[in-house]
Protein backbone atom coordinates (compact mmCIF):
# COMPACT_ATOMS: atom_id res chain seq x y z
CA UNK A 1 0.00 0.00 0.00
CA UNK A 2 1.63 3.25 -0.66
CA UNK A 3 1.28 6.49 1.19
CA UNK A 4 -0.49 9.42 -0.41
CA UNK A 5 2.26 12.21 -0.53
CA UNK A 6 2.32 15.78 -2.13
CA UNK A 7 5.06 15.68 -4.68
CA UNK A 8 6.20 19.10 -6.53
CA UNK A 9 7.29 18.64 -10.05
CA UNK A 10 9.42 21.08 -11.79
CA UNK A 11 9.22 20.87 -15.92
CA UNK A 12 6.32 19.26 -15.69
CA UNK A 13 4.98 20.64 -19.04
CA UNK A 14 6.88 17.75 -21.17
CA UNK A 15 9.13 14.62 -21.31
CA UNK A 16 9.82 13.02 -18.72
CA UNK A 17 7.89 15.48 -15.74
CA UNK A 18 4.94 15.51 -17.85
CA UNK A 19 5.32 11.50 -17.57
CA UNK A 20 5.86 11.26 -13.47
CA UNK A 21 3.07 13.42 -13.12
CA UNK A 22 0.73 10.99 -14.88
CA UNK A 23 2.55 7.93 -13.15
CA UNK A 24 2.59 9.73 -10.09
CA UNK A 25 -0.98 10.81 -9.61
CA UNK A 26 -2.45 7.36 -10.91
CA UNK A 27 0.06 5.89 -7.69
CA UNK A 28 -2.52 8.02 -5.54
CA UNK A 29 -0.08 10.40 -5.11
CA UNK A 30 -1.28 14.71 -4.96
CA UNK A 31 0.86 16.27 -7.71
CA UNK A 32 1.67 20.41 -7.84
CA UNK A 33 3.17 20.82 -11.18
CA UNK A 34 5.08 23.72 -12.44
CA UNK A 35 7.26 24.86 -15.69
CA UNK A 36 7.06 28.00 -17.94
CA UNK A 37 4.25 26.91 -20.40
CA UNK A 38 1.21 27.30 -18.03
CA UNK A 39 -1.23 25.85 -21.00
CA UNK A 40 0.61 22.78 -21.20
CA UNK A 41 0.63 22.09 -17.35
CA UNK A 42 -3.37 23.35 -17.46
CA UNK A 43 -4.37 20.42 -19.62
CA UNK A 44 -1.81 18.05 -17.93
CA UNK A 45 -4.13 18.81 -14.33
CA UNK A 46 -7.01 18.76 -16.78
CA UNK A 47 -6.26 15.21 -18.14
CA UNK A 48 -5.48 14.23 -14.43
CA UNK A 49 -8.35 15.06 -12.50
CA UNK A 50 -10.62 13.59 -15.44
CA UNK A 51 -8.61 10.06 -14.48
CA UNK A 52 -9.53 11.17 -11.12
CA UNK A 53 -5.93 11.70 -9.50
CA UNK A 54 -5.35 15.10 -7.49
CA UNK A 55 -3.73 17.61 -9.29
CA UNK A 56 -3.01 21.30 -9.41
CA UNK A 57 -0.30 23.43 -10.97
CA UNK A 58 1.36 26.87 -10.91
CA UNK A 59 3.24 28.39 -13.68
CA UNK A 60 7.12 28.61 -12.78
CA UNK A 61 10.38 29.98 -14.01
CA UNK A 62 13.39 27.74 -12.22
CA UNK A 63 15.89 30.50 -12.95
CA UNK A 64 13.96 33.05 -10.59
CA UNK A 65 14.43 32.23 -6.75
CA UNK A 66 11.44 34.43 -5.68
CA UNK A 67 9.23 32.92 -8.37
CA UNK A 68 10.30 28.90 -6.85
CA UNK A 69 9.48 30.24 -3.66
CA UNK A 70 6.26 31.68 -4.72
CA UNK A 71 5.55 27.69 -6.09
CA UNK A 72 6.30 25.69 -3.06
CA UNK A 73 4.73 28.12 -1.12
CA UNK A 74 1.68 27.13 -3.12
CA UNK A 75 1.99 23.96 -2.90
CA UNK A 76 2.47 24.17 0.59
CA UNK A 77 -1.17 26.25 1.02
CA UNK A 78 -2.96 24.26 -1.84
CA UNK A 79 -2.24 20.74 -0.07
CA UNK A 80 -0.67 21.42 3.25
CA UNK A 81 2.45 20.16 3.07
CA UNK A 82 5.94 19.65 0.83
CA UNK A 83 6.63 16.08 1.27
CA UNK A 84 9.01 15.66 -2.53
CA UNK A 85 10.34 18.08 -4.69
CA UNK A 86 11.18 16.49 -8.05
CA UNK A 87 13.75 19.13 -9.37
CA UNK A 88 13.22 18.15 -13.17
CA UNK A 89 13.80 21.28 -15.21
CA UNK A 90 16.92 21.32 -17.70
CA UNK A 91 17.73 22.64 -20.57
CA UNK A 92 20.10 21.14 -23.40
CA UNK A 93 21.52 23.04 -25.96
CA UNK A 94 24.75 21.17 -26.93
CA UNK A 95 27.47 22.56 -28.91
CA UNK A 96 31.44 22.34 -29.29
CA UNK A 97 32.85 24.70 -26.91
CA UNK A 98 34.33 26.60 -29.66
CA UNK A 99 31.10 27.70 -31.11
CA UNK A 100 31.13 30.17 -28.09
CA UNK A 101 27.28 30.24 -27.23
CA UNK A 102 27.94 31.70 -24.31
CA UNK A 103 24.09 32.60 -23.85
CA UNK A 104 23.29 29.29 -24.19
CA UNK A 105 26.02 27.96 -21.66
CA UNK A 106 24.45 30.77 -19.19
CA UNK A 107 21.07 29.73 -19.46
CA UNK A 108 21.96 25.81 -18.82
CA UNK A 109 23.54 26.90 -15.81
CA UNK A 110 20.57 28.85 -14.76
CA UNK A 111 17.86 26.17 -15.41
CA UNK A 112 20.10 23.22 -14.63
CA UNK A 113 21.95 24.34 -12.19
CA UNK A 114 20.20 27.58 -10.29
CA UNK A 115 17.42 25.99 -10.46
CA UNK A 116 17.87 23.02 -8.60
CA UNK A 117 19.78 25.42 -5.94
CA UNK A 118 16.43 27.41 -6.20
CA UNK A 119 14.25 24.24 -5.57
CA UNK A 120 16.46 23.29 -2.55
CA UNK A 121 15.97 26.96 -0.94
CA UNK A 122 12.37 26.96 -1.51
CA UNK A 123 11.19 23.49 -0.17
CA UNK A 124 14.42 22.77 2.29
CA UNK A 125 12.88 24.92 5.21
CA UNK A 126 9.12 23.66 4.64
CA UNK A 127 10.93 20.18 4.89
CA UNK A 128 12.70 20.57 8.06
CA UNK A 129 10.18 22.46 9.44
CA UNK A 130 7.55 19.45 9.01
CA UNK A 131 10.34 16.79 10.21
CA UNK A 132 10.45 15.17 6.80
CA UNK A 133 10.85 15.18 3.31
CA UNK A 134 12.52 14.19 -0.34
CA UNK A 135 14.55 16.17 -2.96
CA UNK A 136 14.96 14.04 -6.22
CA UNK A 137 17.16 15.70 -8.59
CA UNK A 138 17.04 14.86 -12.28
CA UNK A 139 20.74 14.56 -13.53
CA UNK A 140 21.71 12.47 -16.16
CA UNK A 141 24.22 10.04 -18.02
CA UNK A 142 26.08 13.26 -18.45
CA UNK A 143 26.93 13.31 -14.74
CA UNK A 144 29.07 10.43 -15.32
CA UNK A 145 30.69 11.17 -18.44
CA UNK A 146 31.58 14.25 -20.74
CA UNK A 147 31.26 13.62 -24.57
CA UNK A 148 32.22 16.56 -27.33
CA UNK A 149 29.53 19.25 -27.19
CA UNK A 150 28.19 18.17 -24.39
CA UNK A 151 31.33 19.84 -22.09
CA UNK A 152 28.91 22.53 -20.43
CA UNK A 153 25.54 20.23 -19.97
CA UNK A 154 27.58 17.60 -18.69
CA UNK A 155 28.97 20.04 -16.20
CA UNK A 156 25.77 20.95 -15.59
CA UNK A 157 24.53 17.24 -14.44
CA UNK A 158 28.04 16.88 -12.94
CA UNK A 159 27.28 19.70 -10.93
CA UNK A 160 23.32 18.06 -9.72
CA UNK A 161 24.90 15.09 -8.91
CA UNK A 162 27.58 17.08 -6.62
CA UNK A 163 24.67 18.70 -4.74
CA UNK A 164 22.55 15.56 -4.25
CA UNK A 165 25.58 14.14 -2.68
CA UNK A 166 26.07 17.03 -0.60
CA UNK A 167 22.80 17.61 0.65
CA UNK A 168 22.36 14.08 1.25
CA UNK A 169 25.40 13.66 3.46
CA UNK A 170 24.62 17.21 5.27
CA UNK A 171 20.88 15.75 5.89
CA UNK A 172 20.48 14.69 9.35
CA UNK A 173 17.71 12.14 9.20
CA UNK A 174 14.80 14.15 8.37
CA UNK A 175 15.07 14.87 4.32
CA UNK A 176 15.90 11.85 1.57
CA UNK A 177 17.42 12.71 -1.31
CA UNK A 178 18.13 10.68 -4.66
CA UNK A 179 19.44 11.54 -7.92
CA UNK A 180 17.86 10.20 -10.60
CA UNK A 181 20.23 9.81 -13.73
CA UNK A 182 18.54 9.33 -17.00
CA UNK A 183 19.41 8.24 -20.21
CA UNK A 184 18.67 9.11 -23.47
CA UNK A 185 14.48 9.41 -23.31
CA UNK A 186 11.91 10.40 -25.37
CA UNK A 187 11.32 14.14 -24.45
CA UNK A 188 11.79 17.47 -26.14
CA UNK A 189 15.33 18.24 -24.94
CA UNK A 190 17.19 18.02 -27.98
CA UNK A 191 14.49 20.08 -29.83
CA UNK A 192 16.91 23.47 -28.02
CA UNK A 193 19.65 22.42 -29.88
CA UNK A 194 20.77 25.13 -32.26
CA UNK A 195 24.21 24.02 -33.23
CA UNK A 196 23.43 21.86 -36.49
CA UNK A 197 26.36 19.32 -35.77
CA UNK A 198 25.13 18.64 -32.92
CA UNK A 199 21.44 18.22 -33.82
CA UNK A 200 22.99 15.94 -36.76
CA UNK A 201 24.70 13.84 -33.98
CA UNK A 202 21.59 13.83 -31.48
CA UNK A 203 19.41 12.39 -34.12
CA UNK A 204 21.88 9.33 -34.37
CA UNK A 205 22.62 9.35 -30.73
CA UNK A 206 18.90 9.43 -29.73
CA UNK A 207 17.22 6.96 -31.82
CA UNK A 208 17.39 4.71 -29.62
CA UNK A 209 15.39 6.25 -26.48
CA UNK A 210 13.43 5.07 -23.88
CA UNK A 211 9.75 5.94 -23.04
CA UNK A 212 9.62 8.75 -20.52
CA UNK A 213 7.72 6.34 -18.08
CA UNK A 214 10.92 4.35 -17.28
CA UNK A 215 12.14 7.13 -15.48
CA UNK A 216 8.58 7.57 -13.55
CA UNK A 217 9.24 4.50 -12.75
CA UNK A 218 12.60 4.75 -11.23
CA UNK A 219 11.16 8.09 -9.56
CA UNK A 220 8.27 6.62 -8.06
CA UNK A 221 10.46 3.57 -6.63
CA UNK A 222 12.45 5.91 -4.58
CA UNK A 223 9.32 7.88 -3.56
CA UNK A 224 7.54 4.84 -2.56
CA UNK A 225 10.08 3.13 -0.29
CA UNK A 226 9.01 3.05 3.27
CA UNK A 227 10.50 6.27 5.74
CA UNK A 228 14.16 5.37 6.53
CA UNK A 229 15.04 3.78 3.25
CA UNK A 230 16.84 6.56 1.56
CA UNK A 231 17.18 5.54 -2.47
CA UNK A 232 20.49 7.68 -3.49
CA UNK A 233 20.93 7.27 -7.13
CA UNK A 234 19.24 5.13 -9.90
CA UNK A 235 20.41 5.37 -13.35
CA UNK A 236 18.71 4.16 -16.07
CA UNK A 237 19.53 3.43 -20.14
CA UNK A 238 18.12 1.90 -22.96
CA UNK A 239 19.57 -1.52 -22.67
CA UNK A 240 20.99 -0.88 -26.08
CA UNK A 241 22.22 2.10 -25.19
CA UNK A 242 26.34 2.21 -24.87
CA UNK A 243 26.63 5.42 -23.14
P1 LIG B 1 11.82 18.25 -21.99
O1 LIG B 1 12.45 19.32 -22.83
O2 LIG B 1 10.68 17.49 -22.56
O3 LIG B 1 11.39 18.85 -20.58
C1 LIG B 1 12.11 19.88 -19.95
C2 LIG B 1 11.18 20.60 -19.00
O4 LIG B 1 11.92 21.65 -18.34
C3 LIG B 1 10.01 21.25 -19.70
O5 LIG B 1 8.84 20.94 -18.98
C4 LIG B 1 10.31 22.74 -19.63
O6 LIG B 1 9.08 23.45 -19.48
C5 LIG B 1 11.10 22.81 -18.34
N1 LIG B 1 11.91 24.02 -18.24
C6 LIG B 1 12.90 24.45 -19.05
N2 LIG B 1 13.34 25.66 -18.65
C7 LIG B 1 12.61 25.99 -17.55
C8 LIG B 1 12.58 27.11 -16.68
N3 LIG B 1 13.41 28.14 -16.84
N4 LIG B 1 11.69 27.11 -15.67
C9 LIG B 1 10.84 26.08 -15.49
N5 LIG B 1 10.82 25.00 -16.26
C10 LIG B 1 11.69 24.96 -17.28
O7 LIG B 1 13.02 17.28 -21.61
P2 LIG B 1 13.12 16.03 -20.57
O8 LIG B 1 11.81 15.60 -20.09
O9 LIG B 1 14.02 15.06 -21.21
O10 LIG B 1 13.97 16.73 -19.40
C11 LIG B 1 13.71 16.52 -18.02
C12 LIG B 1 15.03 16.38 -17.28
O11 LIG B 1 15.64 15.14 -17.66
C13 LIG B 1 16.06 17.47 -17.60
O12 LIG B 1 16.69 17.88 -16.40
C14 LIG B 1 17.06 16.77 -18.49
O13 LIG B 1 18.33 17.35 -18.45
C15 LIG B 1 17.02 15.36 -17.92
N6 LIG B 1 17.52 14.33 -18.80
C16 LIG B 1 16.85 13.98 -19.95
C17 LIG B 1 17.36 13.02 -20.79
C18 LIG B 1 16.69 12.68 -22.08
O14 LIG B 1 17.31 11.95 -22.91
N7 LIG B 1 15.46 13.10 -22.32
C19 LIG B 1 18.60 12.30 -20.47
C20 LIG B 1 19.20 12.73 -19.25
C21 LIG B 1 18.67 13.69 -18.44
P3 LIG B 1 8.77 24.91 -20.06
O15 LIG B 1 9.49 25.05 -21.36
O16 LIG B 1 7.28 24.89 -20.19
O17 LIG B 1 9.24 25.84 -18.99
Amino acid sequence: MIEPKTVLITGASSGIGAATARALADDGHQVFLGARRAEHLEHLVQEIVAAGGVAAFRRVDVTDTTDVRSFVSSAREHFGRVDVLVNNAGVMPLSPLAALKVDEWNRMIDVNIRGVLNGIAAALPVMQAQGSGHIVNIASVGAHEVVPTGAVYCATKHAVWAISEGLRQESSGDVRVTVVSPGVTESELAESISDESARKEMRVYRAVALPAEAISRAIAYAIDQPADVDVNEIIVRPVASAQ
